[in-house]
């Protein structure tokens, strides 16, 4: 039996990132950029009016004999135009937020500091002093021509985006999703719309890794259940065998009908079997032909649990990011953990901010075949190898499930 991290480390030695493909950008949110982005021109692409107001000549805006000056209005800009006109001295162009200042003019002056006759008056009086710049956004202010705004490997979040479009990248080169097959195993188990017979329980991992999957970022195929017999298995594995990733699910431990493992040696290669934890010991890692196969137990826990520690790094590696692992932090787990076990525990708990603390609730039952004990949790504490108990209060290691990946 290997540990959890020696696991980990083995499995992701055998993980690349994908190949780069060109997605529209509204869809790469959350897609992990393949090249640098270059700007090819400036943001703004104008010198152009922060305010609604005037443009003028700031030397215009001085005091005269210890009067407001008043300047004549030769015109209007707004915002998407470009105006004809220059700004002479003595004069003033009406202007919007986001319009582009008129040659000649190298201020502008916001409305409430100016008093007129209204929406057709011919005049302006300038009743403040403003310097050159004044409201002015400069051409190039936020991005420079030939500036590297974003680089090789960053995630693609809403910001992101906005820049992208900023900059006019319509398809953005990005590393592509992994497509993933999932592969439920067994002969009891019947799908969700069937009823229930005697000795048969539904497929609930192959739902629940589907999700887990399409949370990860990856596109899941679920390819329905293998019978417990080699026939079935091969069939099942020779469509998996199309995609990035095969997750199976059952079929792993040390029944006789246990035949994943066969396959994957008669196919391909096993690289270990067995972790040293609970729940999910039986996990095999392997390849059929050049596909990598995580084989997760059968057990909905165990298998919920063992592809957050290992199937949603793999995914994220594919996809070409760099932090792979959710956060641990230290909690205050306030009942304790009673069951001790010798293998590494993850208990899953509920894991909130209490007066200055994180403090951990276990979620109940901790057998591997109690989903309801998932229901509630974002967290996995761990109380490590060896038959460690966790009084309550004692603070222990948590992953937190809902944090985002370090
Ligand atoms: P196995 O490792 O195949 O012996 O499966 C371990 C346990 O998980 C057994 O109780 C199975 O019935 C159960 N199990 C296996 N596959 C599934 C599945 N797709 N959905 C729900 N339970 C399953
Ligand atoms: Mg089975």
């Amino acid at each position: 039996m290997i540990s959890v991290e020696e696991a980990l480390t083995r499995i992701l030695a055998e993980i690349a990132a994908l190949p780069v493909s060109h997605v529209p950008l509204a869809d790469a949110l959350r897609l992990v950029l393949a090249e640098d982005v270059v700007a090819q021109e400036d943001i703004p692409p104008f010198h152009n009016s922060a305010m609604d107001g005037f443009a003028l000549l700031s030397t215009d805006s001085q005091l005269r004999d210890g009067e407001p000056p008043r300047l004549q209005i030769i015109g209007e800009v707004a915002a998407g135009y470009v105006a004809e006109q220059k700004v002479v001295e003595g004069t003033a162009m009406r202007i919007m937020t986001g319009a582009p200042v008129p040659a000649g003019a190298d201020a502008v002056i916001q409305v409430e500091l100016t008093r007129s006759e209204g929406p057709h008056s011919p005049w302006v009086e300038i009743l403040e002093t403003v310097p050159p710049g004044n409201n002015v956004r400069p051409a190039g202010e936020d991005m420079h021509k030939g500036q590297t705004v974003l680089v090789r490997g960053n995630e693609i979040g809403p910001w992101e985006i906005g820049v992208l479009a900023t900059l006019g990248w319509a398809t953005v080169p990005v590393i592509r999703r992994p497509h993933v097959a999932i592969v439920g195993t067994g002969d009891e188990v019947i799908d969700v719309h069937e009823a229930l017979q005697p000795g048969k329980i539904r497929n609930s991992n192959s739902y629940l890794l589907e999700a887990a999957v399409r949370q990860a970022g990856a596109v899941p195929h679920r390819l329905g259940v293998a019978r417990d017999t080699v026939e079935s298995l091969r069939e099942k594995f020779a469509e998996a065998m199309q995609h990035d990733l095969i997750l199976t699910s059952g079929g792993v431990s040390v029944g006789d009908f246990d035949l994943v493992k066969n396959i994957m040696t008669e196919q391909g290669e096993m690289h270990f079997w067995r972790i040293n934890m609970r729940p999910g010991k039986p996990v095999a890692f392997g390849h059929i032909g050049k596909i990598p196969l995580l084989g997760l137990p059968g057990n909905p826990v165990s298998a919920a649990v063992t592809f957050e520690l290992f199937g949603r790094p793999v995914i994220r590696k594919m996809l070409g990011h760099t932090r792979l692992v959710r956060p641990q932090i230290d909690v205050i787990v306030a009942d304790g953990v009673s069951d001790r076990a010798m293998r590494r525990h993850y208990v899953r708990a509920r894991v909130e901010w209490r007066d200055g603390h994180f403090v951990a609730h276990t979620t109940g039952n901790q057998g591997s075949n109690i989903m309801t004990s998932l229901l509630n949790a974002n967290a996995l504490v761990i109380v490590p190898e060896g038959g460690v108990e966790v009084h309550p209060g004692d603070t222990a290691k948590a992953i937190m499930l809902n944090w985002p990946e370090v």
